[in-house]
């Protein structure tokens, strides 16, 4: 095979890896808040309680083939399900397009199915689960560690390190000087943990794609908090699921990062 069908088959196989990981995610999104094992018991349809068959488990094909409708009792099933597990699939397609088959992937892809549930669970409830950013930081680690040491890249696995070090020190001094400011709670600690995870897997890649996904969650951030109190007139008591944008920022940056430097070191 040419090295052209090579990339080709691998965007491919990542793609469907990403299909059916999209797909454990929605498990995660349902069942970490509530403390439910991730195990068991096995999908069932949420209205019903009819376990959910195999052939009626493939990720997006059978939301379509059923058109959307639980086969036992009709009932609405919600899109989000099978858009999770396209958006996954379409990310695991992108990063191995981007980086190829490899270590860089690798953290990628586990930085970014960390960031997808958290993004969700984050806009449904304003909360960030311990379990997922602890997850996160601890793989995201480990798989540094072993990167490194198959690669002797080691000054890499230093990036990552103080990546982590300086984001998630930034955050926590942040969110302490606001509670002290504000008298109330700014930036959660789940966000504060979050930046563990993202300071790590965005750290190996380079410090640079720390500093651009800092910007993006910012500006997201800022842009969403504009448009929403100008919508509600309500100062600044709404609420902003800031984790929602430190993971698109942090997963857009794993994509534009070369493309911002180059055209900020080409400006200056
Ligand atoms: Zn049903």
């Amino acid at each position: 095979m040419s090295d052209a069908t090579l990339g080709v088959f691998a965007v491919v196989v990542a793609t469907l890896l990403g299909l059916v990981v999209g797909s454990f995610l929605n498990v995660v999104v349902a069942r970490v808040p509530e403390r439910r094992s991730l195990v068991t018991p096995p999908s069932a349809c949420p209205a019903c309680g009819t376990p959910i068959k195999p052939y009626d488990n493939v990720p997006v094909l059978s939301w379509i083939v059923l058109r959307g409708r639980c086969r036992a009792c009709g009932e609405p099933i919600s899109a989000q399900y099978p858009l999770v597990e396209a958006i996954t699939g379409v990310l695991f397609g992108l990063v191995v397009w981007r980086f190829g088959p490899g270590w860089d992937a690798a953290i990628a892809l586990t930085l970014t199915s960390v960031l997808i549930p958290l993004a969700i669970i984050d806009q449904r409830i304003f909360k960030l689960p311990n379990p997922i950013t602890y997850f996160g930081a601890g793989a995201l680690l480990v798989l540094c560690v072993v990167a490194a040491a198959a690669t002797g890249e080691w000054h890499r696995l230093v990036d990552a390190v103080v990546s982590a070090a300086v984001l998630t020190g930034f955050f926590y001094v942040f969110s302490a000087v606001f509670r002290l400011v504000r008298n109330k709670a700014g930036l959660g600690m789940g966000d504060v943990k979050l930046c563990v995870s993202i300071g790590l897997g965005l750290g190996w890649l380079g410090p640079r794609y720390v500093l651009v996904a800092f910007y993006l969650s910012l500006f997201l951030g800022l842009v969403f908090g504009v448009v929403i109190t100008r919508a509600q007139r309500s100062g600044l008591q709404t609420k902003i699921p800031f984790g929602v944008f430190l993971a698109g920022g942090s997963i857009l940056a794993i994509f534009l990062t070369p493309v911002l430097s180059d055209w900020y070191f080409r400006s200056l």
